[in-house]
């Protein structure tokens, strides 16, 4: 594997096996790589002839600037581990490289970008990502691109952008990687004491909550929505929301009759963390049970 620091470098070692019709495939990242991030390199490994991960921890779509100075760092260990996952570029550029003075552009999206994350963190998070996004996509110009369902509402947003804007990358959304315990693996949650470690495994408990009464036939949003922020509560997490939404617009769903997601943010102590579930009306509390078993969603 070649770590590559700019942009001329990246397309430089891209330019051969583009001539020679190689399929690309790109795995954005902000690094401190975990069981999450090597699935979607394996993944990428698999169906592509070259493989880049990008590792840039994107100031712009940060909305708070002790997350951004807290976020973990550690290039070493994560070349590494991309190293071991089959990666054969990892392009880990300067913020100067992606934001050069004199920088202005940003992509904007509309709706999908205000509610839930887009409201919390505001505007410019989903800002930040589309624009961040749009740049790794002109630099590599992969054919297909690998995120995690972990992060939904980004993943629906990247879907959004590449049909609005005709880029011609295929979006591959591959499952939420857990604990043992149901936690979603996280980078921010090497944050969290043992005791906050604890307390957040509310979050899965909730969504788990919700499946298991919307497999009981309980269809009723507030119903479902009253038991999941029980189990928050009793944890004394900080909900900032636990909705359930349209999985194509995430607007609010006031009683499910297809297919729906269950989407959390809540504060353990300073750490912020999300999760999500799909709901269906179908039988998907038996689903879960046996991915988180297998440790995925
Ligand atoms: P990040 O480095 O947090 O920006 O994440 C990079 C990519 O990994 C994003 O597409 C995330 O959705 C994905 N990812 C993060 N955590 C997980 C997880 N637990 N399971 C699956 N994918 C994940």
């Amino acid at each position: 594997m070649r770590t590559l620091r700019t942009i001329a470098e990246l397309r430089a070692a891209l330019a051969q096996p583009r001539r020679e019709g190689s399929r690309i495939g790109l795995v954005p990242t902000m690094g401190a790589f975990h069981e999450g991030h090597l699935s979607l390199m394996r993944r990428a490994r698999e169906d592509n002839d070259v493989v880049v991960v990008s590792l840039f921890v994107n100031p712009t779509q940060f909305n708070e600037g002790n997350d951004l100075a807290a976020y973990p760092r550690d290039e070493n260990r994560d070349a590494l581990l991309a190293s071991d996952a089959g990666v054969d570029y990892l392009f880990a550029p300067a913020v100067e490289e992606i934001y050069p003075p004199g920088f202005t552009a940003s992509v904007s999206l509309g709706a999908i970008t205000e509610v839930l994350e887009g409201a919390q963190r505001g505007r410019a998070h989903f800002e930040g990502v589309a624009t961040v996004v749009t740049k790794l996509f002109n630099m590599v110009a992969p054919q297909v691109a690998y995120f995690g369902q972990k992060d939904a509402q980004q993943a629906r947003v990247i879907k959004q952008l590449v049909h609005d804007l005709d880029m011609q990358v295929q979006i591959e959304v591959c499952p939420i990687v857990r604990e043992p315990d149901g936690l979603a693996m996280s980078s921010r949650n090497v944050h969290l004491s043992p005791a906050e470690r604890e307390q957040a495994t509310a979050l899965s408990r909730a969504l788990r909550v919700a499946s298991d009464l919307v497999e009981a036939g309980e269809y009723e949003s507030d119903a479902i929505t009253a038991a999941a922020r029980n189990e928050l509560d009793s944890a004394n997490l900080d909900t900032e929301y636990f909705e359930i939404v349209d999985l194509e617009t995430f607007a609010p769903i006031t009683t499910i009759d297809g297919p729906a997601l269950a989407v959390v943010a809540a504060r353990v102590g300073s750490t912020r963390l999300i999760d999500n579930q799909q709901l269906s009306t179908k039988s998907v509390a038996g689903q879960y049970a046996g991915a988180v078993a297998a440790g995925s969603n």
